[in-house]
């Protein structure tokens, strides 16, 4: 019974091989940058401009040649006006100044700014109070950036910043990755949405929603199909709508109990499958294979053991699809908060909060109950602590390696 029990079973590491193996990297699409924020860059974008084109003042005052003030108080002559999208025409002479604002082009022969607050005026005489040295409050042409230069790299991840630099580099559309479409299916008789009439016996589809934030989060569009009854037929007609999704993720249905449809009915719809379970706990039964073209994840249907397998398994999926080199969920170590017993064959994964000691180290407290149905500690938790199959029994203050969760 014991060897039925684990027959098939394969290790995390090898799991994460075969998802990685199964999943292509999409293709790029050209949108306008003002949709761009969180966007993946699908390739390298260089300037279209230089920024500023010309020297420009960053100060409201005058223009003057430093040499005229190195002597002050000194009177200069005003000649005219440079503002911002107007400049002045001609050239400055010795004794000579034009009123300049903010942003405004320098004018020929100047080569420094008065601040305003520095000099007196009587109509055109300018009395300037304090000498500056060449260069003061210029912005010399090409400050910000110059003509060709690439200033983001492709598989940037675009936020609001980058967004205001692409527009400042005059290149309204960007390549980017195209998002990978999610389809999300659960599965079960006892399943209602959110707000939905609740009958006996029944509980909330958590997972189908809070999938598809996870999804978005990761920068996918997720598709929730809703959910599937326990019937071959339900599940057959759920699975028409996966038309056009970059892959499938089934929720539930992936264990061996008598109403665990997925691997039988998907199994007769094409599913070809590479694994079916894994040695971790949560979410020993995952499915992973291909079905109608597409690659598919089964998670398990308890929302812990679909939360943490997502995190392990479909965010470097999507990262992989959005052409990121995508390693395993990244690991750090903390020490430990309490006592853990030694580890049986599956590699564990606990739910934990972290806060820093009074030495500045981190300390990871697993929470005293597992269960995978725990939602509320799930969500109080900041990282998991990862167990290896047989992990001897560790005290508090041992070492031990996290995954930290990710806040979005
Ligand atoms: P299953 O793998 O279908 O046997 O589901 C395992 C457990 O997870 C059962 O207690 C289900 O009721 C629960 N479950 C399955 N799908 C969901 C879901 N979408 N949201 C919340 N709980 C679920
Ligand atoms: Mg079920």
């Amino acid at each position: 019974m014991a060897e039925d029990m684990y027959a098939g079973m394969i290790s995390v590491d090898e799991a994460f091989e075969l998802v990685m193996s199964g999943i292509s990297v999409l293709e790029a699409e050209e949108i306008s940058v003002a949709g761009g924020l969180d966007r993946v860059l699908a390739a390298d974008v260089a300037s279209r401009v230089t920024q500023p084109p010309d020297a420009m003042s960053a100060m409201d005052g005058y223009a003057v040649r430093a040499e005229d003030v190195a002597t002050v108080p000194v009177t200069l002559t005003q000649i005219g006006e440079s503002a911002a999208g107007n400049g002045f025409d001609g050239k400055i002479a010795p004794g000579q100044t034009v009123r300049i604002f903010t942003g405004a082009p320098l004018p020929e022969g100047a080569d420094a700014i008065i601040i305003q607050e520095d000099t007196d005026t009587d109509g055109d005489q300018i009395t300037v109070l304090e000498g500056v040295a060449a260069g003061r409050y210029v912005r010399p042409a090409g400050l910000d950036f110059a003509e060709g230069e690439v200033l983001l790299k492709s598989s940037k991840r675009l936020n609001s910043r980058d967004i205001a630099l692409i527009c400042a580099m005059n290149v309204p559309w960007i390549s980017v990755m195209r998002r990978p479409r999610v389809a999300i299916l659960s599965t079960g008789d006892e399943l209602v949405m959110p707000g939905e009439p609740i009958g006996p016996n029944q509980i909330i589809s958590s997972n189908s929603i809070g999938l598809s934030a996870f999804v978005e989060a990761a920068g996918g569009i997720p598709i929730n199909l809703g959910i599937a009854k326990d019937t071959a037929e339900s599940l057959r007609n759920k699975l028409r709508g996966i038309a056009g999704a970059d892959m499938l993720v089934t929720i539930g249905g992936a264990s061996v109990g008598d109403y665990d449809l997925i691997e039988s009915v998907l199994g007769k719809e094409g599913l070809d499958i590479n694994f079916g379970k894994v040695a971790m706990r949560p979410g020993k039964p995952l499915i992973f294979g291909k079905i109608l073209g597409i690659p598919m994840l089964g998670l398990p249907g308890n929302p812990v053991s679909a939360g943490v397998t997502s995190t392990l398994f479909l965010k470097p999926a999507i990262d992989k699809m959005l052409g990121f080199d995508a390693g395993a969920a990244s690991q750090s170590s903390a020490l430990l908060g309490r006592d853990l017993d030694e580890n049986d064959r599956r590699q564990d994964y606990l739910r934990s909060t972290l806060e820093v000691n009074s030495d500045g180290e981190l300390v990871a407290t697993p929470f005293s109950k597992q269960d995978s149905s725990m939602l509320a500690t799930f969500s109080k938790a900041d990282c998991l602590v990862i167990r290896a199959p047989h992990a001897p029994a560790i005290k508090k203050g041992g070492r031990v390696s996290i995954i930290r969760l990710d806040p979005a």
